[in-house]
């Protein structure tokens, strides 16, 4: 049996700097430290800081008055960080750049007049927040279907933005549908679908064709993840998202030769080798690391914690 160890995979620059940003945290003031939602979605990842006495909470009225809050990658609404003032919490802000951008977007259309169509997934705690900019100049939808339901007439003043975990497909296909029923729908100025998302999507279409199955390891409520599931099964690999190597089943692997494995952005590697590891000692498996493409993307910490650095150095 032959793996094929899709790179790239697993984290992106704004997991490694959310990751980095709550360790850091943790060395400087302890664990004493809570988190509005997960801080990435992947269960591994929160599990190991829930370990270390970190508490993430779903709401600002579970964090005690005057303690330490930090903002996931996801990034978080304008009424959260009010909340947060009024309970005198001292935040830092972990939110990737890349979801920063899509927020200052829709600030910057709603300013100018547009009303913005949102493409992403409702209840996404990124699209929560994108919302929360400009609620009243933002409709969320999903899928071409939405559009039929849009009531706005041909010459609107619209503007469109997506999340940045979005199958780029199914993205492309809604923006096209929308173009055409709003023919002066204002694009944004750079794709919102960020580089991690583009490339983990791009390496599966092209390694899925050399597999005959694909193994994607990254959470149920990881985005960018599913949407990887999803590829390999458009393609008609069976295809399966798992936590870890403890889901991987024996009956997946009768008849198969060749193993695709990926990472959705916010899986860990070291869950990644525990699978090779698994189908090595299962069935002899070797893995070879195939490049798609190059990734050379960081994004420094966030500005309160530098300064918080600095003052303590
Ligand atoms: Fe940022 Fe993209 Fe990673 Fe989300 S998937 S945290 S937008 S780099």
């Amino acid at each position: 049996m032959k793996i094929l160890v899709a790179n790239p995979r697993g984290f992106c620059a704004g997991v490694n700097m959310a990751i980095e940003c709550l360790d850091e945290t943790i060395r400087m003031f302890g664990s004493n430290i809570y988190v509005y939602h997960e801080i990435v979605h992947n269960k591994y990842v929160v599990e190991r800081f829930q370990k270390q006495g970190v508490t993430f909470v779903n709401s600002v009225s579970e964090v005690p008055s005057g303690s330490l809050l930090l903002y996931s990658a996801h990034g978080v609404s304008p009424e959260i960080r009010e909340q947060s003032r009024q309970r005198k919490l001292q935040t830092i802000d972990a939110t990737c750049p890349l979801v920063t951008k899509v927020h200052l977007e829709a600030i910057k259309y709603a300013r100018e007049g547009y009303h913005i169509i949102l493409i992403g997934h409702e209840g996404h705690d990124e699209v929560i927040g994108t919302m929360g900019e400009a609620p009243a100049s933002i409709t969320l939808i999903e899928e071409p279907e939405d559009i039929e339901k849009l009531s706005f007439p041909p010459d609107a003043k619209l503007a469109y933005l997506t999340q940045t975990t979005l199958s780029v497909e199914e993205a492309g296909r809604v923006i096209s549908a929308l173009k055409q029923r709003f023919p002066k729908i204002e694009s944004p100025p750079k794709e919102d679908i960020c580089y991690a998302t583009t490339n983990r999507q791009d390496a599966v279409k092209q390694l899925a064709q050399r597999s005959d199955i694909v193994i994607v390891v990254g959470s149920q409520n990881s985005s960018n993840s599913r949407r990887l599931q999803e590829i390999g099964a458009l393609l008609g690999k069976p295809s399966h998202l798992i936590d870890g190597a403890q889901e991987l089943q024996r009956e997946w692997f009768q008849n198969v030769s060749t193993v695709l494995i990926t990472a959705g952005a916010s899986a860990p590697e070291v869950v990644v080798q525990d699978c090779i590891g698994w189908l090595s000692t299962e069935f002899g498996a070797t893995a070879e690391e195939v490049t798609t493409r190059e990734e050379h993307v960081s994004f420094p910490l966030p500005r309160e914690l530098r300064a918080l650095q600095t003052a303590k150095a």
